[in-house]
């Protein structure tokens, strides 16, 4: 009998991805430079011999600015679009503030990032994937409802959860964020929304200076903002327990339909801008204790966002473990 590739799992893993988001060039001495998306899809092309059968791709259309429009002001994507427009005719990198450049190719870049984070969203709601992982840059959490930042055009992850929010039976999603710095713009969007529950865990005191244990919402969200601010060097058990804490804290008032992960790999030991000491050991057990505790509300039913991570070797290792952790913590 000739041989032939081991057949798809019935609902694999969807890995959303797109060939547009390595056009955002924001030269080569940035630290979220076209290098890390590269060094993403090495790591991940060794590891699919054994990840072929549970792990599907997927190329979705970018987002529409409707969807834009689910999480940030029309004028602030008006804005994106003419300085990216002002890019494509000058041909040269411009600056929407010192850290956060745009180049002929990010505006398609921003769309196809926010298009993979709504595709992903509805293919696990429809069940055609059992989970998700969006290895998509530019980069969202730090964007705010008006404001592009911190590497951050438009916040994928919150597009993608307005979007969830829209579809039949999902009334409440979690949205846990690991990454080192405070997912401020994440909170922004969600601080008066109470179907949102922001959970972050982050590098204290550090950019952007937001995150601290008294943020908890307002109004309406009260009680639906939860940040752990945390010292930078601690031993990697620290850093897991305190998550782990803090999801029991806000599955206690907190029951979602759907789990959505900013998957912040700029918490890892080797990282250079972060103190976080994570392994890929660690990542590993958070993405089981976030897919476990959420497991019997959700349904299992998760997706993550690529957000940091800045050392390209140890981002594609962390990349690699994280989809098989989500592959086995859904299984
Ligand atoms: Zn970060």
């Amino acid at each position: 009998m000739a041989k032939s590739r081991p057949a798809k799992a019935p609902n694999p893993v969807g890995l959303f991805q797109h060939p547009d988001c390595s056009r955002h060039d924001t030269g080569w001495g940035h630290p979220e430079h076209q290098g890390r998306l590269r060094a993403v899809m090495g790591a991940l092309e060794r590891a699919l011999p054994e990840l072929h059968r549970d792990v599907t791709p997927h190329m979705p259309a970018p987002a529409d600015t409707a969807a834009l429009e689910l999480a940030h002001a029309p004028g602030h994507i008006e804005r994106i679009r003419e300085v990216c427009e002002r890019s494509v005719d000058t041909g040269r990198i411009l600056r929407l503030d010192p850290d956060t450049p745009v180049s002929p190719g990010s505006w398609d870049a921003a769309l196809a990032a926010a298009g993979c984070g709504v595709a992903a969203v509805d293919a696990v709601l429809d069940g055609t994937c059992r989970a998700a992982f969006c290895v998509v840059r530019p980069p969202g959490h730090h964007a705010t409802r008006d404001r592009a930042m911190g590497f951050c055009l438009f916040n994928n992850i919150a597009v993608a959860a307005r979007h969830a929010l829209t579809r039949p039976g999902i009334d409440r999603v979690l949205i846990v964020d690991w990454d080192v710095h405070h997912g401020n713009g994440t909170q922004d969007i969600f601080y008066e929304d109470p179907s949102v529950f922001f959970l972050s865990m982050h590098q204290h005191p550090f950019y952007p200076g937001t995150g601290m244990a008294d943020e908890l919402g307002r109004g309406a969200g009260e009680g639906t903002t939860l940040n752990l601010p945390m010292p930078a060097g601690l031993a990697s058990e620290r850093y897991v327990e305190a998550l782990v804490d803090g999801l029991d804290r806000a599955l206690a008032r907190f029951a979602p339909d759907l789990t959505l992960i900013s998957a912040g790999f700029d918490a890892g030991v080797d990282d250079p801008l972060g103190g976080f000491t994570l392994t890929e050991a660690d990542f590993d057990t958070l993405a089981h204790e976030v897919v476990g505790r959420t497991g019997s509300s959700a349904r299992n039913r998760v997706v993550s966002f690529l957000e940091g991570g800045y050392n390209p070797d140890e981002l594609g290792r962390n990349v690699v473990s994280h989809l098989t952790a989500l592959r086995d913590a859904t299984a």
